[in-house]
């Protein structure tokens, strides 16, 4: 890529021996973190420290004490594993070859520009930047959140309280980008009465940079300091501000660093309005709107991931035409041709709708699954009355996950020895997965029992850390898991509370659950674990609903809450539990992930057939809950889909764990599914599918059409 020259010199966290400096360059990659060779040469240095720092490379070295460093610089089986570590890293950096300029000799030299509202840092950037392996030639854009993410406490009540987390950019892995002089390098943005200024912050994810725009700087006033503080927020005003500043900002961050971009991809329409940057620039270069408009289609990308109305995101058309009324006309516009952009007409008034001003300024667009495909072209076809519902231009591609943020390590290492290490490098072939069916029960069960036993390891310590600060009455630790075994048949459900997921569903009749859990002969363990949006009331709600059940004395500790879920928990859980268990109301779940990420650790899902489990769901890798069925009655739905719900557990998931174990007690029956599911689910939903998906049916067509 042909950028202009910044000054961006790693600053140094911490004062390394020279045999190990190059520490330093690992831990400002995010690179490290799927990498688990990489992740060990900071932890054996101090694994306390390590965990202390939750795993972050660059407070690890800010606070690593000097002995330590230099007991490491001079222990020669730790520089053999550090040599070998830098070694990979300084040769993933300078790989000429990638899957990509192998496919795509001819489009080195283009550049893929990809917009998110939400790069959580902690959640999404290594997953979602680890199916880059394949040397696209991609640039992203978005947000640091200062205050970005929020700590979950339940009350004893299980009302859950949140506290705002204040990320400490010093301790990021994050380096401000600088002009010639040395100073921050800034860009502006129009906003009614005055311009703000953004700086820009570069994370490099393996090959990918990463620019996140940040606007507490002195240059703008305490309000517009706030713009870039929250990621949700319920104030339009700062909504608007903000979508400017990603859509408007971020296209001037990429010519600013000289950039020039071939296709254009927004996830969600909250970074719609780059497309009205863009056929700005070509309107001052001489096109008229219609040309502009023309062009900026054909490279724009859009991925809609929202399969219900409300959660569109909308902005009353007073509200546009005060923050655009300056900026239409240098489009060549007038009032009604802009608002018509994007009109959705609704009896409250009418809206300007962000995906509508994608879907019309986009030749290319999808959801993230099979079925949210269908439920997308219904949902949009109103933009398209002239055309049948199927010919409306969304296709979809399913979404995968990142096989080596997610799979534990021994797994891993059983992989390695039965598949071959292919696996590796091609976990989208089907072919290197049949092998699956040659790992011996006994080893595949070994590995699983391991990971339930630190999983429960996990959650202990947690509980134990909680009941430590003397805060918490002592049923909390009771429900946060003191009484796990594992032995028992344990299901996991970890995910957002939006009342859709319908976390309630398994309370429908909580004698017949009881009954279940507490089976002497058979018993069922499980652990419930997610945050409701802070602004989401019933979201709340269930999980009040929820832990007020886990404390019943009758459940017996087998029901268990874990607070404040993030990626550290669910790592634990995918890998450790038995069942991956879903219950969203169809057809509302755009895609979900983590089911997958069960999967592959040897998981088996029993879900609705919503999303990705529609397409995954072979009719022997997991379970389903309910029918295919379309309801007008959504109590009749939860009705049906709990009664499925209980009948599977009882009749299927519980004798096939228990019942018919072999001679060395493991259940035959059982590793069988768990091996389908291992070799139909892991290449069919790993991002290396999903990102060679996007390549061909997405990003080349947009390039050849231009
Ligand atoms: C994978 C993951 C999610 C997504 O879960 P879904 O079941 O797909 O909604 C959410 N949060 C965390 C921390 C995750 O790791």
């Amino acid at each position: 890529m042909n950028q202009k020259k910044i000054n961006s010199i790693l600053p140094k966290a911490g004062f390394l021996p020279e045999r190990i400096e190059r520490l330093n360059d690992l831990a400002y990659n995010l690179w490290w973190s799927w990498n688990p060779d990489a992740v060990a040469v900071f932890q054996k240095i101090n694994p306390v420290l390590w965990d202390t720092v939750s795993h972050n490379p660059v407070a690890f070295l800010q606070q690593v004490s000097r002995p330590l460093l230099n007991q490491a610089a001079n222990d020669h089986q730790y520089l053999e594993r550090y040599d070998q570590v830098i070694a990979s890293f300084d040769a993933y950096i300078n790989q000429k070859n990638t899957w990509f300029t192998e496919k795509y000799p001819d489009l080195t030299d283009q550049q893929i520009a990809y917009f998110s509202f939400e790069f959580g840092l902690h959640e999404s950037i290594p997953a979602y930047a680890g199916g880059l392996d394949m040397g696209l030639p991609l640039a992203a854009i978005g947000f640091i959140y200062t205050q970005g993410y929020f700590v979950q406490k339940i009350t004893e009540d299980g009302w859950q309280e949140t506290s705002n987390f204040y990320l400490d950019f010093s301790k990021l892995p994050m380096i401000p980008l600088l002009d010639e002089k040395g100073k921050d390098l800034l860009i502006s943005v129009p906003l009614p009465g005055r311009e703000i200024k953004a700086r820009i912050w570069k994370i490099q994810v393996g090959r990918v940079p990463l620019y996140l725009l940040d606007t507490t700087i002195n240059e703008n006033s305490p309000y517009d300091q706030q713009l870039t503080a929250k990621l949700y927020t319920s104030d339009l005003e700062t909504r608007i501000s903000q979508e400017i500043l990603l859509g408007i900002g971020g296209v001037r961050v990429l010519r600013a660093l000289g950039y020039n971009p071939s296709v254009w991809h927004m996830n969600e329409g909250h970074s719609a309005f780059l497309s009205i940057e863009r056929c700005r620039e070509l309107v001052v270069k001489g096109k008229t709107f219609a040309e502009a408009a023309e062009i900026v289609r054909k490279g724009n990308v859009f991925t809609t991931h929202t399969p219900v109305p409300a959660g569109n995101d909308k902005f009353p058309v007073w509200l546009v035409e005060k923050y655009f009324n300056q900026i239409w006309p240098e489009l060549g516009l007038t009032r009604d041709e802009f608002i018509t952009l994007a009109k959705e007409e609704s009896p409250y008034g009418d809206q300007f709708t962000m995906p509508i001003l994608a879907l019309k300024l986009s030749d290319h667009c999808n959801g993230v699954s099979e079925l949210h495909g269908i439920v997308s072209r219904q949902m949009w076809h109103f933009l398209w009355p002239e055309r049948a519902v199927e010919d409306v231009p969304i296709s979809h591609i399913t979404n995968g996950v990142h096989s080596f943020s997610w799979l534990s390590r021994r797994m891993g290492l059983l992989f390695d020895e039965y598949l071959g290490k292919e696996w590796r490098e091609t976990p989208d072939n089907p072919a290197i997965w049949e092998k699956v069916n040659s790992i011996p029960d006994e080893e595949i069960w070994a590995v699983k029992l391991h990971q339930k036993r630190m999983m429960a390891r996990f959650i202990n310590d947690r509980a134990r850390a909680q009941w430590l600060t003397g805060s918490v009455h002592p049923v909390q630790t009771l429900a946060s898991g003191v009484l796990l075994d594992s032995d028992t048949l344990t299901i996991g459900f970890a995910r957002r509370f939006p009342t859709y997921k319908r976390g309630y569903l398994i309370l429908h009749d909580f004698e017949r659950l009881l009954r279940l859990i507490n089976n002497v002969d058979a018993p069922i363990q499980i652990l419930f674990s997610g945050k409701a949006h802070p602004a989401d009331e019933p979201g709340k709600l269930i999980i009040q609903q929820l832990y007020r059940a886990i404390k019943d004395h009758r459940t017996g500790g087998r029901l268990v809450f874990i607070e404040d879920y993030n990626m550290d928990i669910a790592r634990h859980l995918v890998q450790g539990v038995d069942v991956w268990m879903n219950t969203p109301r169809r057809p509302n779940e755009a895609s979900g992930t983590s089911g997958m990420k069960a999967a592959m650790n040897g998981g088996l899902n029993f879900s609705v057939l919503d999303g990705w489990w529609h397409e995954g769901y072979n009719g022997n890798n997991g379970w389903s809950i309910g029918t295919d069925q379309l309801y007008d009655s959504t109590e009749k739905q939860d009705n049906d889909d709990a009664l499925s719900l209980y009948e599977t557990l009882e009749d299927q998931i519980v004798p096939l764990y228990y019942s018919n174990r072999n001679g060395s007690n493991i259940p035959a029956g059982w590793m069988e599914k768990v091996k389908d599911a291992i070799r139909t689910l892991s290449p069919q939903f790993s991002t290396r599918r999903m990102v060679s998906d996007y390549v061909k049916d997405m990003y080349v067509p947009a390039i050849r059409t231009k």
